[in-house]
Formats: C-alpha cells, sequence, structure tokens
C-alpha cells in the first residue's frame, strides 16, 4: 500500500540517519549531547504571588467559544479548500520564518499561562499542579520544532532525500492533555510546512481556542490554521476520510485509531493516520529499590489527573519480598488515602474530578472486584456530579484478567505479585500495548535486564512513568499504543515525518 511505502521510506532515511533502532525492539532516541535544549520552567507554587496568581485563575470563568461548528459535508469542503488553497504559501516561506513565527508563538503561550489554566480547570477538570506544565510543554514543543524546522531545510535532505511537506494535516487531540498535545501536534505541522485544521476532543473546545488564539496572534495565518468542531459522527468522518486531507494526526485510543483507518481505506495517500493511542502502563518495584521513592512515584503515575493518562501507570509489580513487606504496604495505603480529592479551584486539591460520570469500563473498575482481588482503599464517589471519585487501590490481580491486560483510564492502581524480576517482566509485557513502563531498582544488573528486554516506548527507571519532557524524553509507544511509523513526539523525526521523502534528483 502506498501508506506502507511512504513508511518504509521514512524508515530508511531515518535509520540512515541513525535516529531509529532497526530489529523488532525500538530503542529510545537519545539525542546527541551536543543537541542541548532548555526546557521552560514551571510556576513555582512555593511563591505566595504565584499561588495568588494561580487562585485568581481558576476561579474566572472562560471565555465563551469562538470556533465554528461543522453541521454538514458541504461545510467541511468549504473548510479543507480554504486549508488547501493557503497550504503553498506557508510551504513556500522560509524555514527561518516559520521557525521565527513558532518562537513568537511560544512567548505568546507563557502570556497566556493564566488564562490556560482557567480553561483547562474550567473544562478538563486539571488541577494547578497538572496544568501548569502543560503549558511549559506546549512552549517546549513550540521552540523545539522550531529548531526542526531549521534543520529540515537547511538539511535539504536527510542522506540524499529531499523533504516536501503534506499540504494538508488534521490534527484529532484527545481532552486528557487538552493544551499540550493539540498545540504540539499543530506546531509540528505547522514547523513542516503544512496547513492545519484541528477539531478540538468535544469536552475541552476552549482549550484548543485560547492555545490557538496564542499561535494567530504569533503570525499563523488563519487559513493555514483553522479550529473547527464537529461533533456529528458523519461531519467529523467526511473530515476525516476527506481526500484532501493529507494526514491524520490522532492521539486517542486504539479504536479510534482502527475506526479512522478504516475510514481512509480507500484513500489516494493510503491511511496515513499516524496515532499515538492506548496503554496499560505497570512500574515493577524490586527489594533492590528504595521503597520510599517507589511509593511516591507509584502515587503520581497512578493518580496524577485522576489516572487519566495514556503514560498511567495503572499496575505495581512487585517482586518477591516487596510484595509481603508490610511497611511498605503501609506507607502505599497510607499514600493513596492521603490525597486530596477536590475540584481544581482548591489549590490544595492533589487529585481532581474524572472528565465525565464514569459509565462502563471505569465505573466497573471503580466499583468492581474480579476473582482473588480486595480492596485495601475502596474508592468512594464523593459528590452529586458523580466525577469525583476517591482513589482506589486494590491487591491481588491476576494474570490475564481484564484489570492486568486493559486500560481502564481513572484513578485505580492494581498490585500484582512475581516471584523475580524475569516474571514481572513477563507480567509488564503481556499486554497488547507497549507505551510506559518504570522499574524501581537500585541494582545495575536488574537495571540492565529490564531496560534489555521490556517491551515499551518510554521506559522510566527510578522515576514516575508520566509527564515526559520535550527532547530529553521523546514520548511514544510501539505495539498496539502506536499506529504508523512512530516517531515520538518531542523528538527528532516528529516533524519529518510530517511529509514525503524523495530521493534528489527526482521530482514529486
Ligand atoms: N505525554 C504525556 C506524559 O508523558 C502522556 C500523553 C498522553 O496521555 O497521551 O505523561
Amino acid at each position: 500500500t502506498p501508506m506502507a511505502d511512504q513508511e518504509r521510506r521514512f524508515r530508511a532515511s531515518a535509520v540512515a540517519a541513525g535516529r531509529v533502532a532497526t530489529g523488532p525492539r525500538r530503542s529510545p532516541e537519545r539525542p546527541a549531547v551536543t543537541d542541548q535544549f532548555a526546557n521552560t520552567p514551571d510556576s513555582d507554587p512555593a511563591l505566595p504571588a504565584v499561588r495568588q496568581w494561580a487562585r485568581e485563575a481558576v476561579s474566572r470563568q472562560p471565555a465563551p467559544l469562538t470556533s465554528e461548528v461543522l453541521h454538514s459535508p458541504d461545510e467541511v469542503d468549504r473548510v479543507v479548500a480554504t486549508a488547501r488553497a493557503a497550504a503553498p504559501g506557508w510551504a513556500a516561506r522560509p524555514a527561518a520564518e516559520r521557525a521565527g513565527i513558532l518562537r513568537e508563538a511560544a512567548r505568546r503561550l507563557e502570556d497566556r499561562r493564566g488564562d490556560l489554566l482557567t480553561v483547562m480547570a474550567a473544562e478538563g477538570g486539571k488541577t494547578v499542579g497538572e496544568a501548569d506544565p502543560e503549558v511549559s510543554e506546549a512552549i517546549d514543543f513550540a521552540r523545539y520544532y522550531a529548531d526542526r524546522a531549521l534543520e529540515l531545510e537547511s538539511g535539504a535532505a536527510v542522506d540524499g532525500a529531499r523533504f516536501e511537506p503534506d499540504s494538508l494535516v488534521l490534527v484529532t487531540p484527545p481532552w486528557n492533555f487538552p493544551v499540550a498535545i493539540p498545540t504540539g501536534s499543530v506546531l509540528a505541522s505547522l514547523a513542516a510546512g503544512s496547513a492545519v485544521i484541528i477539531k478540538p476532543a468535544h469536552p475541552t473546545p476552549g482549550c484548543v481556542e485560547v492555545a490557538m488564539s496564542a499561535l494567530w496572534d504569533a503570525g499563523v495565518p488563519r487559513e493555514v490554521l483553522q479550529v473547527v468542531r464537529a461533533d456529528e459522527s458523519d461531519t467529523g468522518k467526511a473530515l476525516v476520510s476527506h481526500r484532501d486531507v493529507d494526514t491524520v494526526l490522532l492521539t486517542g485510543s486504539i479504536e479510534t485509531a482502527r475506526m479512522f483507518a478504516e475510514w481512509r481505506t480507500e484513500h489516494p495517500r493510503g491511511p496515513r493516520v499516524l496515532a499515538e493511542t492506548s496503554g496499560k502502563n505497570a512500574l515493577v518495584v524490586t527489594p533492590a529499590a528504595d521503597l520510599d521513592l517507589a511509593v511516591a512515584d507509584l502515587v503520581r503515575s497512578a493518580f496524577g489527573h485522576a489516572g487519566q493518562k495514556c503514560s498511567a501507570a495503572s499496575l505495581a509489580i512487585l517482586v518477591g519480598s516487596v510484595g509481603t513487606s508490610e511497611r511498605f504496604r503501609r506507607q502505599l495505603v497510607d499514600a493513596v488515602s492521603s490525597l486530596t480529592v477536590d475540584w481544581p479551584t482548591n489549590l490544595s486539591a492533589t487529585m481532581g474530578p474524572v472528565i465525565e460520570e464514569p459509565t462502563d469500563k471505569l465505573l466497573r473498575a471503580l466499583t468492581t472486584l474480579e476473582p482473588g482481588e480486595t480492596w485495601l482503599v475502596e474508592p468512594r464517589r464523593l459528590d452529586d456530579s458523580g466525577r469525583l471519585w476517591s482513589p482506589g487501590l486494590k491487591d491481588g490481580v491476576r494474570p490475564g484478567s481484564l484489570f492486568h491486560l486493559t486500560e481502564v483510564f481513572g484513578p485505580v492502581l492494581g498490585l500484582m505479585h512475581a516471584r523475580d524480576l524475569d516474571e514481572a517482566l513477563a507480567l509488564q509485557n503481556a499486554t497488547a500495548f507497549g507505551l510506559t513502563g518504570g522499574l524501581h531498582s537500585l541494582d545495575d544488573d536488574e537495571i540492565a535486564a529490564w531496560s534489555e528486554q521490556v517491551e515499551v516506548g518510554n521506559g522510566y527507571i527510578n522515576r514516575h512513568t508520566t509527564g515526559a519532557i520535550v527532547q530529553r524524553q521523546s514520548f511514544g509507544g510501539w505495539k498496539d499504543s502506536v499506529v504508523g511509523p512512530g516517531a515520538k513526539a518531542g523528538g527528532p523525526n516528529y516533524v519529518a515525518q510530517l511529509g514525503q521523502w524523495f530521493p534528489e534528483g527526482i521530482a514529486s
């Protein structure tokens, strides 16, 4: 298929450039030491002025929505035609000019940090502690992808291949990182030289509108970057399957990725759905771990944004004596029970609400146990909205059970037990997904063995499994956690995947 050809070409050039490991297991993309990048600092909550600023930000009402809602396939055609007409002019600008606009966007996003906290709290239920780093990440994407834009032009060719950007990229972001992910996907497309249409996730359109207005203010033309809402499935489908949309950049569930690819099977360019999808992530704790650190990192990985991250750890796999340590168990139970669950307007909240009243999978995970499981901390529904739940911790998750293998996307952590590291790795690798994973151990041999065998895109040693940092920990998975060639966000190949590579001297 054309898609497979395109992937092979991209891979071949990336492999030649030494950026993507060959073989079944993808190693992390390690930046060259010379390629240092200074990440944007988060706001410092130790400063009273920052706390005052944050308190005001989360108490404000967000501005009303302004983006167009598409109601028919004709309207979809019009928006797509506008983008296609604007695309050549954007692609023809010198990379230095596009990079300059992206750097200005970084400054404008920083100026809007407070407005972004307001809208993330109101729409996404994000606490300040979760939302503020998201703004920093969006700013990092702008500056990092500006550099990649320069590289693409100045390299003119990576190993004898010439890059031609996609004309039009459709971005379909998730609601759980309603600022960083949409902004990063859009900025990467703009850096490549593509026009963009972004369709926000249903619960969080205002987050996208505020972030995109910073990009418009920085000089991105309105026709080059359009925000549209399309909540009815036939307009959404018309947009996703449109023949003039070259690439769909999706962050969402594997089911959505497969549905999009299905809608685009007849597409002239092949499906070109590049997706970062679901995860079922575990953190392994061995007897050689610093157990105090392990407890802190488990709680952060499992319950940050109420567990609603693709990168969240929802399983702790306890090796040998860790599983029977009364002290470890006590500490973990205490840490989970002491989380402060509340709405983001309470600055002391350490865990916020879930995105909507839970149904199906999440409700089952919050209210029922599978055979062999027992609650160490039982989740409770805390208010009438149905969105505020206290966190859950359960022991005895069995190999092969639903909780072991499927994504829950909510505030429940399950414990599993393994005799040794090999057995722990087998449990960790048993899922169809491969997004993030963690190991807590201070033993070099264990670290080496785990690093060699774990099947994840982002493996973390003695650290929480969430909150990847642009450039230092480019983010993406393998196995069912990725669709497409799998270049990682915030990594060296992400922009370069948004186009086609032609051998030098051959015209497109
Ligand atoms: N990049 C985020 C992190 O490292 C996860 C993104 C997601 O949930 O899709 O935590």
